[in-house]
């Protein structure tokens, strides 16, 4: 009989890792606790590994480009409009500069397309509480789900993937103490019909904010506002707030936020594992995307990291199993790949951040000024181990 595998959360993460288990022959359920499966928040730029995770997904190029228009990071401006690093479409260095323009849903559509071609299995308004992480050599791992109408459910699982995003309520149940922290930073995103801006991904960075635009699919153009914001803070008006907080910026980004319908505006106080988790599989249990990395989104690496950790499940676990690998055995390979290249990655974001859109203004123009002399070779060389993964071999 097939194994079966529990992935708790159908966000990208959760979806990825489902095609990628029943790819490698395995029954797979997915747990969601929404009532329906979508995908809340604006546009998400992919980068070249993020294409190449979702060629290990079995997404080929024309299934890619439908997803939206070929773009390119073309640089940084500072908040006035003025350019403080150029990087042109140039074939030199379209390896770390080239994207694809997205809005969420589609991406988050077309994995939930390849899963049901696949024979996933969805589960909807069904929350997991907690969950045991079971012995790789023994016992089942057991996931506990409630519904909205008070039903509750145990499952077993040869395997359980925590997929559960930032909130995780698997990592809550196996890691004590592991929980995420506030950045001190918000985000404004938005996706707006029939606005063109250019053809390339632009940020400004200003102090302690950021603002980027990027056009996504159907002639939509997605844009962010990423400022230092007291936790939790609300406004009746969200669409007035980023307004003001940008007032002063170039007229581009003005243009922009005007242009927005003012329903199309959401905001997300952005959380992330400044520590990481000391494992990423714990007994049966292994963790993907941000249940197990959350990181700044200042390097935009966050849905890559979780396409790449489902490619990841599929190969290292879910076939090293088929083959006759033990699945302890997987698991620790899985670990070793990603624990990592994840830290590295949460690490540089943080390091980014520090360096662009964290800092005050006091260091805004010695920043700009040395940025300005560094060749855009040599700032891409740094990205180039990022956004050159491949997924692993098959076993
Ligand atoms: C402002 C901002 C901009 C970003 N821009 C980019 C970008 O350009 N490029 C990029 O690669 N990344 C970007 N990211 C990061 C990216 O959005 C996330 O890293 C990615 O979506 C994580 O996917 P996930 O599947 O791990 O988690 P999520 O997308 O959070 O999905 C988790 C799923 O689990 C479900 N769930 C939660 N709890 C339970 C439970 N107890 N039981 C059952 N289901 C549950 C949720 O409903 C959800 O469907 C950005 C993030 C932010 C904040």
């Amino acid at each position: 009989m097939a194994d079966t595998a529990i992935v708790v959360g159908g966000g990208i993460g959760g979806l990825a890792s489902a095609v990628a288990l029943a790819e490698a022959g395995w029954r797979t359920t997915v747990l969601e606790r929404a009532r329906e499966l979508g995908e809340v928040g604006a546009g998400v730029a992919l980068t070249p590994n993020a294409v190449a995770a979702l060629g290990g997904l079995g997404l080929d190029g024309d299934a890619v480009a439908a997803l939206g228009p070929r773009t390119w990071a073309t640089g940084t401006w500072d908040w006035h409009g003025r350019p403080i690093l150029r990087l042109p479409d140039d074939p030199g260095l379209r390896a770390t500069t080239a994207l694809r323009g997205v809005h969420r849903a589609r991406l988050h559509g077309a994995l939930l397309d390849r899963a049901g071609a696949l024979g996933v299995e969805v589960v909807t308004d069904a929350r997991v509480t907690t969950v045991t992480q079971g012995d790789p050599g023994g016992e089942r791992a057991v996931v506990r789900h409630a519904g909205r109408a008070g039903t509750e459910q145990a499952r077993q699982a040869d395997l359980v993937v925590g997929a559960d995003g930032v909130r995780s309520a698997v990592r809550a149940a196996l890691y004590d103490g592991r929980g995420p922290v506030y950045s001190g930073y918000s985000s404004w995103r938005a996706v707006v019909p029939g606005l063109s801006v250019g053809p390339g991904l632009l940020q400004y960075w200003g102090p302690h904010a950021e603002f980027g635009t990027m056009p996504v699919s159907d002639g939509a153009t997605y844009w962010y506002g990423y400022v230092r914001l007291p936790e939790g803070t609300r406004f009746d008006d969200e669409h007035s707030a980023a307004a003001e907080r940008f007032a002063g910026w170039a007229d581009e980004v003005r243009r922009v936020i005007d242009a927005t319908p003012p329903a199309a505006v959401i905001r997300h106080d952005v959380l992330h594992l400044p520590g990481g988790l000391p494992r990423y599989a714990r007994g049966r249990v292994v963790m993907v995307g941000d249940a197990a990395h959350a990181t700044l989104p200042t390097m935009g690496q966050g849905a890559a990291t979780a396409l790449e950790d489902g490619v990841c499940v599929g190969r290292i676990v879910a076939a090293g199993v088929a083959s006759g690998r033990p699945l302890g055995e997987a698991l620790a390979a899985y670990d070793a790949t990603r624990r990592p290249r994840c830290r590295a990655l949460a690490r540089a974001s943080v390091s980014s951040g520090r360096f662009g859109s964290h800092l005050g203004p006091r260091w805004q123009g010695l920043r700009n000024a040395l940025l300005r002399r560094v060749p855009a070779a040599a700032v891409t060389r740094g990205a180039r181990a990022v956004m050159g993964w491949t997924p692993p071999a098959l076993p």
